[in-house]
């Protein structure tokens, strides 16, 4: 490529972290090319993430109910029946109208779209081997990389995606499996064991920790929401890791072992789900060629304004540190840009909420329990149950609570922990109060709608503060 060629921004991945740092750009009036070699834009996120597994986890929520939670509210149903097929195309409409809607807000920002594999070749020239055939080379000023991430394979135990799946099989089975054994109870092993038990499979959850719901959750709130998977028909197998698994057979077959207080034995399932964390994704990236190095993780080493050692060189989303979320990615995106153009940028990341989809919502922001008892921080609790707040018990759906941290001396809101219905709603009005450093008698004094699920959130507060009005 020319120098008269030259790109403000040459993006590599397409996905929520390169696609949004590319409208960003493109609104900035920054001359911006992305390169993605999927053939669709949005990264794992729209075309295998977020997006079709909210559309299995919100249709097969809505059969179970249909099934089970029915003849208590007076509704008789006739024969009900489930059609995979068209259940996984209500998923692809979904993920073809949100991908194609990326590809019109390129067009609309002035972002030159490239479909194809993106390599360095020098520091700023990217050789792109194109999806079409041939190849291209593409000259940035500045360049950003943002490949994502990838399942982390189980040593041993080939995927396949029928039998040994990973979560992209898990969004597009063909048929519903007797038994699935998931390995690692993240938040991906159990929004999707969550789905198929709700299908009819029975699912087995082997997580090594003590608890389920992988890093961050509160131990309170992973203990309420096991028991309330339990209910569903999940089993789980805690303190017990998976060592080896086979799959020549008919079944395939796995050894765990105990880790703490979990029994050595072997299992027998149709369908294994691995689920035990992402990994960084560089493949063919080049990074060799231009002398860039990685973590012991695989991550790209960056600075605070996500500078890799080559300064015009940034990198954000996935592939680099920090929590592996969507809006992670985003929040990143926008303020490389704001980096680039305007030299300043801004992310806290002591407030980005998580939720985990499954019934009822799991959600949280800030510090759990056992955050701030590792940091030897004085804390106060108030906690306010869905079962004392109207909404709920109009919706004969009173599973769960709303749990805060505060500061003891200031009051200062310290973390929101939610699980129940609405939660993942409902922790966005958590990480406003923490952003804006709110007190808990902030919240407390803050009116909400009734009857609203809300009520529980202002409630917890007051509970924290002083005291709840209904519990
Ligand atoms: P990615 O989305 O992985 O995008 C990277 C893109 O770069 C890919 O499309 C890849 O093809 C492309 N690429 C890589 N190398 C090259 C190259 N050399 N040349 C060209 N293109 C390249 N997060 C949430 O916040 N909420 C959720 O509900 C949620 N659900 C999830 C469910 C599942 C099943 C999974 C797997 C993930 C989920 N996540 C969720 C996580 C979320 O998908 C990621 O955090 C997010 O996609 C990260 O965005 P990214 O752009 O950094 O990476
Ligand atoms: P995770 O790290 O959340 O959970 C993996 C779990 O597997 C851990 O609890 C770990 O202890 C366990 N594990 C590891 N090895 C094991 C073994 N040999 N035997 C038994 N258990 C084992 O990872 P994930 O659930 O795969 O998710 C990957 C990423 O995707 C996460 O960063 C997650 O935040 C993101 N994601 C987010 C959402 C969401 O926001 N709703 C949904 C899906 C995925």
């Amino acid at each position: 490529a020319s120098a008269s060629d030259e790109k403000d921004l040459v993006i590599i991945g397409g996905g929520v972290a390169g696609y949004v740092a590319a409208i960003k750009a493109g609104q900035e009036g920054l001359k911006v090319t992305c390169i993605e070699k999927r053939g669709t834009l949005g990264g794992t996120c729209l075309n295998v993430g977020c997006i079709p597994s909210k559309s299995l986890l919100n249709n097969s929520h809505l059969y179970h109910q249909i099934l089970h939670d029915t003849k208590n509210r007076g509704i008789e149903v006739g024969d009900v029946k489930l059609n995979l097929t068209n259940f996984m195309k209500a998923k692809d409409s979904a993920v073809n109208g949100l991908t194609k809607g990326v590809e019109f807000l390129f067009k609309k920002n002035g972002v030159e779209y490239i479909k194809g594999a993106g390599s360095f070749v020098n520091e700023n020239d990217i050789k792109v081997a194109l999806n079409d055939g041939g190849e291209t080379t593409i000259r940035g000023r500045n360049i950003l990389i943002a490949t994502g991430s990838e399942a982390t394979p189980f040593p041993g135990l080939e995927v396949d995606e029928k039998r040994v799946i990973t979560s992209t099989g898990a969004i597009a089975l063909e048929k519903i499996p007797e038994t699935m054994l998931v390995i690692g109870g993240g938040i991906i092993g159990l929004e999707m064991a969550s789905v198929w038990s709700r299908l009819g499979s029975k699912v087995t959850v082997v997580e090594f920790l003590g608890q389920i719901g992988g890093p961050g959750m509160d131990t309170e709130i992973a203990k309420a929401t096991q028991k309330l998977l339990k209910k569903q028909g999940m089993e789980f197998k805690l303190n017990t890791k998976v060592i080896s698994g086979d799959k020549t057979g008919d079944k395939v077959k796995l050894e765990v072992d105990a880790a703490k207080g979990g029994k050595a034995e072997s299992l027998e399932t149709d369908v294994v789900l691995v689920a035990i964390g992402r990994r960084p994704y560089t493949q063919g990236l080049g990074l060799e060629n231009i002398g860039m190095e990685l973590d012991e993780r695989g991550r790209v080493i960056i600075d605070s304004e996500y500078r890799t050692k080559i300064p015009h060189i940034r990198c954000v989303g996935d592939v680099t540190f920090g929590p592996m979320l969507a809006h992670k990615a985003e929040e990143e995106a926008v303020a490389v840009v704001e980096y680039i153009k305007k030299g300043f940028g801004h992310v806290n990341y002591g407030a980005i909420p998580s939720v985990m989809y499954t019934y009822p919502e799991v959600a949280w922001v800030g510090q759990s329990e056992q955050d701030l008892q590792k940091q030897k921080m004085p804390y106060r609790v108030g906690t306010f149950p869905f079962s004392a707040n109207s909404r709920a018990k109009t919706n004969l759906d009173t599973d769960g609570m709303v749990k805060m941290l505060a500061d003891p001396e200031t009051d200062r809101l310290l973390g929101v922990h939610i699980i129940g219905p609405n939660a993942g709603e409902m922790i966005a009005e958590g990480t406003l109060a923490l952003e804006y450093g709110a007190s808990t008698e902030d919240i407390a004094r803050t009116c909400h709608a009734h009857p609203t699920l809300a009520e529980a959130f202002k409630e917890a507060a007051m509970a924290t503060s002083s005291k709840a009005i209904h519990f």
